[in-house]
């Protein structure tokens, strides 16, 4: 098959950044997906309607910059502390989900939550709102390459107390993850990205240190990552894609910070993941169709065209080394 068109993809977990940087993060995404669910984790943080409503002028400001027919979907952060009625005008805001974090697990989370104990009030909130969970799934005191397993527990207390509550584990990086998602209700979902399914750790740190490889949760072995293809490409709706696409520019990822610019090449590395897993008939269901189902929304509108022609990625776009710089992919992405 020398080209494939599939509905438009959504991305169900992206970091559009704030700021003069915006406008170009968001028509990166605008680029491959007709919708996109923005991350929360900016500052100040959006934890009540009126910041909320704003973040999702600016990214809806250049989203019409951009030219291109896109939506963002907006995400509030959960904090402890913020109350029921602030979840309340989240929604009324637009909010499809409230986010996650436990404290300290990854780029502005030093104000997450250290047990859901803390957050009982608005989780309950949340149900009644009928908002979707989306959970950043590590424990930051569990050592780095266990930090996903080591959450899965108190995600399991989560589930149990809130039966009608849906909930998406986001960046699914194990194969414990996957066993896990796959043992709860269908009201648990997963996102998996796009590095997830393609590279292993040996990709960040095998031969020398690859920063542009260098997220939360890491990367991990060949073992975790076709448990992550065997999921993606089961056809399950339980599992969609999220590109956790988080720019930093040059000077903060030399100062060590988490997170690949993801969206620029996500769709021609999923094309590859597929093909090579023999599974390209299931490409559209997992970026175009179980999410949206997942989280009540309409079918997209509009076509994605996949075509096989080489494709080397830029060292550098939009000022950031994106993922995958300098290497050459065998699929190329166009909105038609
Ligand atoms: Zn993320």
């Amino acid at each position: 098959m020398n080209s494939l068109r599939i509905a438009l993809p959504d991305d169900f977990h992206a970091h559009l950044r704030q700021g003069p940087p915006l406008r170009a993060y968001v028509a990166r995404s605008a680029a491959n997906f007709g919708r996109f669910l923005a991350m929360p984790n900016v500052v100040p943080p959006p934890v009540d309607g009126r910041f909320l409503a704003d973040y999702g002028a600016a990214l809806a400001s250049a989203i019409a910059g951009s030219g291109r027919d896109a939506r963002v979907l907006l995400s509030f952060k959960l904090v402890p502390g913020m109350g029921p009625e602030a979840v309340y005008r989240c929604a009324e805001a637009g909010a499809v989900a409230g986010k996650y974090y436990p404290a300290g697990a990854t780029t502005h989370s030093s104000d997450g939550i250290a047990e859901p104990g803390q957050v009982s009030r608005e989780l309950a909130a949340m149900q009644e709102a009928g908002l979707v969970l989306a959970v950043h799934g590590e424990d930051p005191a569990a050592p780095v390459l266990g930090r996903e397993t080591a959450f899965l527990p108190v995600l399991d207390r989560v589930v149990a107390a809130y039966p009608r509550l849906r909930v998406v584990l986001e960046h699914l990086s194990g194969a414990e993850a996957v066993a896990a998602v796959l043992d709860w209700p269908d009201r648990v979902a997963a996102t998996i990205t796009a590095h997830h399914l393609a590279y292993t750790i040996d990709d960040l740190l095998g031969d020398r240190l690859d920063p542009s490889f260098y997220c939360k949760p890491l990367l991990k072995s060949a073992a975790d990552r076709s448990a992550l293809v065997g999921a993606a490409c089961s056809g399950s709706p339980k599992f969609f894609f999220g590109s956790d696409s988080a720019p930093h520019p040059a000077a903060a990822k030399a100062a060590g910070a988490a997170g690949v610019y993801a969206s620029p090449a996500a769709m021609p590395i999923l094309a590859a993941v597929f093909e090579e897993a023999g599974a390209l008939d299931r490409l559209e269901g997992f970026c175009s169709a179980a999410g949206a189902r997942f989280y009540g929304l309409p079918e997209p509108r509009g076509e994605l065209l996949l075509e096989r022609r080489e494709w080397v990625v830029p060292g550098e776009l939009d000022g950031v080394v994106p993922l995958a710089a300098g290497r050459t992919l065998s699929w190329t992405a166009y909105r038609t």
